[in-house]
């Protein structure tokens, strides 16, 4: 059988046990005629090998390949590989891709071990590849129920494996820790690292230290306490856990640093609640400091007076936190935004590199966290070198000396409503920056997006539901065409080149749209970067001309990587638009015109694939008549702001991933209640909020789909008017 019809009838196969055909909404899955570009049926898979700790520690002497999460230990996302160059990027094409059977965002960067390509995509999947030929090796589905969706703040996603001794491992959205054999995908072990009746979820890569899988979860959109847990990569036995917040101050400490942490906490009872500091994301080591970094989250719920009223720095909410890897024992932090209230996370890419400050090379760490400002640390230390606004932002006006933001206090909406930028979705997301020695530039996705925080005089706790303290219905754009356009106005993405030691921007290339893809640089002085409009682009890494790019054809929120196999360099990068802001976005979201279309795209020198023509997406807009009173939409407005807005979008506006209920079938109109209480739709992911709505509830929520449905038939009329005019 040839490697063509071999995959295509895999990946049928794959989408019937899957169960998912039906999220394609009538586009079958196709795998990529690798078979072009792909040596002879004959030629070997290539074999497992065992990664460690020398080799990541060393992954500079071994450039072809890419065998941790960030390339390497300090995570600069840098390749010393250079045969694709500012010279003959141009005939950069398609040498193999891959059609993912599934329809959300695709946030992963794959690992490559010596010709195997390791790659999640959503509902925490793993799929192993012939790096060269792009042959399907084997296939995981963990299994996560989809039901797991509502405790979820931002898709199904997830950010990568990691590999280490013949293993690879991944975190699952339900909280599990799987180490899989790198051979055939077995599971070799599995362990539950969260408690399954708390709304934790895992979308993070593991890193792999001194033998200890290391993993960390999310939540706290909805309400955890967030830790970071250490497994021993061979047996999967829980070697130790961290606490970034204090419990129950009248339950016995976990740790001299959570005693110290305690204090910074004052008059609210956040333990009912959670307190949140999730480390959901980023992670850094240093073999000769032997310091393991961590991001840690925002406070849960965000509102800081539902959660510790009295003020205070809440540690170790939105710090970069150093760990001894041994012990999980804490060693320094820094924290970037003290008594956080924005969903102000410093989560955000953590990268380590040696710089000239003040003319004396020093071993820094860096960070461009959600707040707008961009850290330098000394990492031995945790000293405060520099923080310098990369961003548009109010809520602080500067850095102190000290290290210390100096507050804008109008920001800080006790009892009322601020207009605050950034916004919870930051200035700068979980999408990797790159840091390039050559160039000494850091490369970071910025985007720059107003945001209403408005204190919720009525926020009563829900368990397993999103539990902020913001009036998010405050927050939504106006639903009047013309003034949602001027706040659009303000929204923006662009690529930014920093320059950490001078402190300031070199370049930027603006994009049009927020939440754009993650960063890679190369030693060829590229810089690659997909975009939410759906370019694949590389740009000159010293000056930002833009050399060459690719369509796409969805939006690309996920960092490319590079490697070689014999000798020949590939660049690839997972495509399929979705996560937080195409959710939750609205119209903000659908500046980037895209739609989900995940694959796996792999690029070399005079590659000759093509993607196939989209199937266009007909949508008929046939709302059935709005019967409603005013009172009954304004009604369901609040409870769709309250309850649906994170995955349907602001305003019942669609961002391109999961379907714009304004355009729902006459069908789904019939069955609306049995979907919203009675959870028709739970397997794929639309639970039943029973417990939650009662039947005027769901009446009011439909009463506003439908109206909103109107708003945009009344648009459209008035725009066709206006041309014809
Ligand atoms: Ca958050």
């Amino acid at each position: 059988m040839s490697h063509r019809r071999m995959l295509l009838s895999y990946a049928i196969l794959l989408a019937a046990l899957l169960g998912c055909s039906d999220e394609h909404a009538g586009r079958a899955p196709v795998p990529g005629d690798a078979a072009a570009v792909s040596p002879p049926a004959a030629s070997p898979v290539p074999a497992v090998t065992s990664v460690d700790g020398a080799r990541i520690g060393a992954a500079d002497g071994e450039p072809h390949n890419w065998l941790s999460h960030g390339r390497s230990y300090s995570e600069q996302r840098f390749s010393p590989l250079d045969r694709i160059d500012t010279a003959n990027v141009g005939r950069l094409g398609l040498a193999w891709f891959f059609d993912f059977p599934t329809d959300r965002g695709m946030e992963a960067t794959p690992i490559v071990v010596d010709g195997r390509l390791y790659v999640t995509g959503t509902w925490s999947m793993v799929y192993a590849f012939d790096a060269k030929s792009g042959a399907l090796l084997w296939h995981h589905d963990p299994g996560v129920p989809r039901q797991w969706a509502v405790h979820l703040c931002c898709d199904a996603v997830n950010r990568g494996v990691a590999a280490w001794g013949g293993k690879v491992f991944v975190g699952t959205l339900d909280g599990r820790l799987q180490a899989l054999d790198a051979t055939d995908g077995k599971v070799l072990w599995s362990v539950q690292t969260t408690p399954r009746d708390k709304p934790y979820s895992i979308t993070g890569a593991p890193r792999v230290v001194k033998g200890l899988v290391i993993i960390g979860n999310g939540g706290s959109e909805l309400g955890v306490r967030g830790y970071v847990s250490a497994y021993d990569a061979e047996t999967g036995d829980m070697k130790w856990r961290f606490y970034t917040v204090p419990g129950d101050p009248a339950q016995p400490f976990e740790s001299p640093a959570l005693e110290r942490a305690a204090a910074t906490w004052s008059g609210g009872e956040w333990w009912k609640i959670g307190g949140g500091g999730t480390v959901w994301d980023s992670m850094a080591y240093d073999p000769e400091l032997d310091l393991l970094y961590v991001g840690v989250g925002n406070g849960s719920p965000w509102n800081q007076q539902y959660r510790s009223p009295g003020g205070g720095d809440n540690l170790y909410l939105s710090s970069i936190v150093a760990l001894d890897p041994d012990t999980g024992a804490y060693v320094w932090h820094y924290q970037t935004t003290p008594g956080d209230t924005w969903d102000y996370t410093a989560t955000q890419h953590l990268v380590l590199a040696e710089l000239p400050i003040g003319g004396t090379p020093r071993k820094v760490i860096m960070q461009a966290p959600k707040n707008g400002f961009f850290y330098v640390l000394d990492r031995a230390t945790g000293e405060f070198l520099s923080g310098d606004a990369y961003a548009y932002q109010t809520w602080a006006e500067g850095i102190d000396a000290n290290g210390r933001p100096v507050p804008n206090a109008q920001a800080r909406y006790v009892g009322k409503e601020a207009l605050v930028f950034p916004s919870p979705h930051g200035a700068h997301n979980w999408h990797p920056m790159s840091f390039s020695p050559r160039t000494g530039l850091v490369y970071i996705p910025v985007q720059e997006i107003p945001f209403v925080y408005k204190h919720d005089d009525k926020f009563a706790f829900e368990p397993g539901l999103w539990n902020t303290g913001v009036d998010v219905e405050a927050a939504g754009l106006p639903e009047d065409p013309a003034a949602a356009a001027e706040v659009l106005k303000l929204v923006q993405g662009h690529l930014v080149a920093w320059d950490p030691v001078a402190r300031k921007e070199a370049w930027r290339v603006e994009q049009g749209a927020p939440f754009n893809g993650g960063v890679l640089s190369t030693a060829g002085e590229l810089v690659f970067q997909g975009s939410a409009r759906g370019e694949f682009v590389a740009y000159r890494a010293d000056t930002g001309e833009r050399l060459w790019a690719a369509p796409v054809q969805t939006g690309v929120v996920a960092a490319p990587m590079t490697y070689a196999v014999d000798g020949e360099q590939y660049v690839a990068v997972v495509v399929g638009w979705g996560g937080g802001l195409p959710l939750a976005g609205g119209r903000v979201a659908q500046m980037a015109g895209s739609v989900n279309r995940s694959r796996l795209l792999v690029y070399a020198l005079d590659g000759r694939q093509q993607l196939p023509e989209p199937v266009a997406v007909t949508r008929a807009l046939a709302p059935p008549p709005l019967s409603a009173t005013p009172e009954q939409v304004a009604r369901g407005k609040t409870l769709y702001a309250a309850r649906c807005f994170a995955c349907h979008g602001d305003g019942a506006v669609g961002g391109g991933v999961v379907p714009d209920l304004r355009y729902a079938s006459a069908a789904t109109h019939a069955e609306f209640d049995a979907i919203v209480r009675g959870g028709l739709r739970h397997q794929k992911g639309m639970v039943g909020f029973a417990q939650v709505f009662g039947r005027e509830d769901v009446e009011a929520i439909h009463a506003y789909v439908i109206k909103r449905a109107h708003d945009l038939l009344a648009e459209q009329a008035a725009r066709q008017g206006g041309n014809a005019g």
